[in-house]
């Protein structure tokens, strides 16, 4: 028994370690999957080439109501390591990772976030998952990863730690950009309205009041009343800064303009990133647009 098993362990051994000539990549990277686009982004910052990166809920898509098809759970398969949001944003991750019983490192990336609880007539006492709407708490997403890397591919750690801290010492600085930029528009003038309740995290850590017709899950429409409420204030308080966003449906929100008597800024892109050519192709560029578009939008600009 012993013997063979020895000669088994030398015959592994014996194999030519280097892997067929173009194959490199493919066979040496570490397979990865993100629940969604924002995290696919910090993946990939964080892992840089040692690490192939797969994202389930792609660029101008909802996570909060998606459904997963079998190519997603072979992709689970296939992985060494699986990032999702978690605080209810994407429970139809955490159904994946049990139905395909995932076996590698599974990170919570708002692990240690102190979550804020759902506001808005839909929050059902929950919490609100869109911490990432905060730099700070973003970077504890980094954090997040980077331990979850470390453990999946431990001979990987000197390079996952080098980007992590590279990458969160440039959203320390987005950070600091984004105060900046909300400082330049008077307190009474700090009011946005957008589709959903996405951007609480946003408006706590910058000090910006913000409105929505949908709660955090943006699955149930708002009533009658919820809207006129909204309509009264944007005209009580002279609000100028009213969006769309990149997902949901526009319906309600560009009604509510319409009878407030005020002008679409534009979309922000809350949940998802835009696609490769659009403005918000990775979560600093979201967070530099949005930031772009609602801080002239509250002062009344143009
Ligand atoms: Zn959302």
């Amino acid at each position: 028994m012993h013997r063979r098993s020895f000669l088994v362990a030398t015959a592994l051994l014996c194999r030519p370690l280097a892997p067929p000539l173009g194959a490199a990549h493919a066979q040496s990277a570490v397979p990865a999957v993100a629940a969604f686009s924002i995290l696919g982004d910090m993946l990939r910052e964080v892992g840089g080439d040692r690490v192939a990166a797969q994202v389930i809920v792609g660029p101008d898509m909802d996570t909060h109501n998606f459904q997963p098809r079998p190519s997603h759970a072979e992709a689970l398969r296939g992985a060494v390591i699986a990032i999702r949001n978690g605080a209810g944003f994407d429970a139809w991750f955490d159904r994946l990772l049990s139905s395909t019983r995932f076996a590698g490192v599974a990170v919570t990336a708002t692990e240690g976030v102190a979550l804020r609880p759902a506001s808005g007539a839909h929050g059902h006492g929950g919490q609100d998952p869109h911490a990432w709407q905060d730099v700070r708490l973003a970077i504890q997403y980094v954090r997040n990863i980077e331990a979850g890397l470390v453990r999946a591919d431990p001979a990987g750690a000197e390079h996952y730690r080098a980007r992590a801290a590279g990458y969160a010492h440039r959203l320390e600085a987005l950070d600091g950009w984004i105060r900046e930029q909300v400082a330049t528009v008077p307190e009474a003038r700090r009011v946005v309205i957008t589709g959903h309740e996405a951007f609480g995290y946003f408006g706590a850590a910058y000090g910006v009041s913000f409105r929505a017709p949908q709660g955090v899950s943006a699955n149930a429409e708002p009533s009658a009343q919820q809207v006129a409420a909204l309509i009264r204030m944007i005209r009580a308080q002279g609000v100028t800064a009213v969006f769309l966003e990149n997902i949901g449906n526009p319906a309600t929100l560009r009604r509510l303009a319409e009878e407030a008597g005020v002008r679409v800024r534009g979309r922000l892109f809350a949940d998802a990133l835009s696609a490769a050519d659009g403005p918000a192709p990775s979560y600093e560029a979201m967070m530099r647009y949005n930031t772009g578009a609602m801080v002239p939008a509250m002062r009344g600009d143009g």
